[in-house]
């Protein structure tokens, strides 16, 4: 008999992970996928379908004459709930196991007016969402969440948040479970936008870097296609690393700090201390379409500096995708021509031979998307699916 990854015979969580590819196959594939005999690849298909996780169809015609009976994963079985919230704004949406979107919403929600009046507006949103797609609460079967500062992995609770007055240490995964009936899964933006583009990323790429441009500046890792959070959660905050030559003063206290130099919200500084008004990155980015000269100049400079940074950390972690998203991802060309830069001129030439560099392909969507797949990837993995399926 085969054994699975953690030596133990494959189980019906690993039967289902085979067909999350969307591929049907039949009993006789599953069996040569996974070793085992026909007769326990059925047992665990009728598990698996007890709980609609699984559906049978008919395939191509056999050489018998008879169709032969298809396996399916069905995404359409339970319905997961993802909200990515802003500073100041919020997008939320219903989403099939298939990471579909059924319904969607952005809206207005500032994180600053507290835990408890934010979250109880994600909690409306949310009933209103599942009542557009016509789906019931009992099929929600997790509830992904995405806030704008650190998040105590462990524990899922927002840590010294510097933007989220009231937040330190609120119990959300708990406060949520209460009120929509499902486990809640918490993490930072940037992570989560990280797991979206790895997704989106598809055919499997193995390290990829995920960094967020906006306000502030950080990245989210994937490295051997998993998130790596680090020993705390706090992971991938390049935002405060010291850029050489320099001495603005940062949100932090200190000075010389990538997002000081970088940031969205210190272009836009620069720009109205030239007389130009503008509020933050996207404020910068609407003037470099228009044509100002000060602020595509500021874009591309902000580019080399974060490639600066970023030169360092290709060096230190040879990953094969970096993924530029955020407010100034908006900038397309401009802010990539000034990474690239820097990159390719500062890395080893065997760490930037496959290197990819591009800016999301998910754009404002990357963060409800990846909420998701972090509570698909909860929900269905194979250890939590060999504890539901018995059989
Ligand atoms: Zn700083």
């Amino acid at each position: 008999m085969p054994t699975g990854a953690h030596g133990q015979v494959p189980g019906a969580g690993a039967l289902l992970a085979i067909l999350r590819d969307g591929q049907a196959r039949t009993r006789g594939e599953l069996a040569e996928l996974t070793g085992l005999s026909r007769s326990t690849v059925s047992q665990r298909l009728d598990g698996l379908m007890d709980h609609r996780w699984v559906v049978a169809g008919e395939g191509a015609i056999s050489s018998g004459g008879r169709p032969a009976t298809v396996f399916a994963f069905n995404g359409g079985a339970r319905v997961v709930l993802s909200a990515d919230l802003g500073a100041t704004h919020a997008r939320l949406a219903v989403l099939d196991l298939g990471l579909t979107v059924l319904a969607e919403r952005a809206v207005e929600m500032p994180v600053d007016q507290g835990p408890e009046r934010t979250l109880g507006c994600v909690v409306d949103t949310f009933h209103e969402l599942l009542a557009a797609t016509g789906r019931d609460p009992v099929q929600v079967c997790g509830v992904g969440v995405g806030l704008p500062g650190p998040v105590e992995h462990a524990s899922g609770r927002p840590a010294n948040p510097p933007i989220m007055p009231g937040w330190d240490g609120f119990a959300v995964p708990e406060w949520l479970g209460a009120r929509l009936g499902a486990p809640v899964l918490v993490d930072n933006d940037v992570n989560i936008m990280a797991l979206g583009e790895h997704w989106a990323a598809r055919p499997e790429v193995d390290h990829l870097i995920f960094i967020k441009m906006g306000t502030g500046i950080g990245c989210g890792i994937i490295t051997g296609r998993r998130l790596h959070r680090g020993a705390q959660g706090a992971a991938g905050d390049v935002g405060h690393v010291r850029v050489p030559a320099s001495d603005a003063p940062c949100r932090c206290g200190n000075t010389g700090c990538l997002e000081a130099v970088a940031g969205g919200a210190s272009m836009a500084a620069a720009l109205r201390a030239a007389g130009v008004e503008a509020r933050g990155g996207r404020d910068v980015v609407a003037l470099m379409r228009a044509g100002d000269l000060r602020a595509t100049r500021l874009v591309r400079q902000a580019g080399r500096e974060v490639g600066a940074v970023m030169a360092a950390i290709v060096n230190f972690f040879n990953p094969s995708v970096i993924v530029i998203g955020g407010d100034l991802a908006e900038a397309g060309e401009q802010v990539l021509a000034g990474v690239r830069e820097t990159i390719y001129s500062r890395s080893l030439p065997l760490a930037t031979q496959h290197l990819s560099i591009r800016v999301s392909e998910l754009g404002d969507r990357a963060g409800v998307i990846g909420a998701a797949v972090m509570v698909v990837e909860h929900v269905l993995s194979p250890e939590t699916i060999d504890r539901i399926v018995t059989k």
